[in-house]
């Protein structure tokens, strides 16, 4: 098996709701097991393919050399959905509090100013300050651009004259997912993850 091994794979389960991001590999070893079918995430209809009529659909419709998953047998057209055959939860994820987790919670945008910035622009803030007992945790930390951090210091954002945007909350799998995917991701996946188009998180459009 070689090819484009690098693509990632977008999970869902029974219900159509999505619930990972794997790897080639193990996405075509779920499929030809038969734990999962492929849905056709460039077909509008989005059909759903059983492995085996996946395999016939890439003997008729070869895939594009750039894209394709050279097998002994077959060119295989990428699968970039799959639908699980029997899971229907849908997981709870801890989203590891990290400061390159943050800035993509508040999609590089200062929570101050409202203006997007360079991850190398950009800080952590406490609204809270830590020295009047603010927490390290999603609900107390934002994203500032360092004129705004600076304009702040160590004070409450209405002593400082400043408001934030919104309210800082732990981020949801989905929204984290939605903020790093790649141009080519969103557009296979918007139907699946309630992506809007130019990228953007739902809850800030
Ligand atoms: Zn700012």
């Amino acid at each position: 098996m070689a090819g484009r091994l690098d693509q990632r794979v977008l999970v869902l389960n029974r219900l159509w709701q999505a619930v990972n991001i794997i790897g080639m590999r193990r996405a075509l070893s779920l499929v030809f097991r038969e734990r999962a079918s492929v849905i056709h995430a460039e077909d509008a209809s989005h059909r759903v393919y059983p492995g085996d009529a996946w395999l016939e659909l890439s003997r008729t419709h070869p895939p594009r050399p750039d894209v394709a998953i050279r097998t002994p047998g077959v060119h295989l057209l990428p699968p970039r959905v799959i639908l699980l055959a029997a899971y229907d939860k849908v997981p709870r994820r801890e989203i590891r509090f990290s400061r390159r987790n943050v800035y993509l919670r508040d999609a590089h945008c200062c929570q101050y100013c409202g203006r997007r910035f360079a991850e190398e622009e950009l800080n952590l803030d406490h609204v809270v300050p830590r020295d009047r007992g603010g927490v390290t945790a999603w609900e107390n930390i934002v994203t500032a651009c360092i004129r705004c951090n600076a304009q702040k210091a160590n004070r409450l954002p209405t002593q400082a004259g400043m408001a934030l945007r919104r309210a800082p909350q732990r981020p949801k799998w989905r929204m984290l997912v939605a903020a790093s995917l790649s141009d080519e991701e969103t557009a296979l996946w918007r139907d699946f993850l309630d992506v809007a188009p130019s990228g953007e998180l739902p809850w800030r459009s």
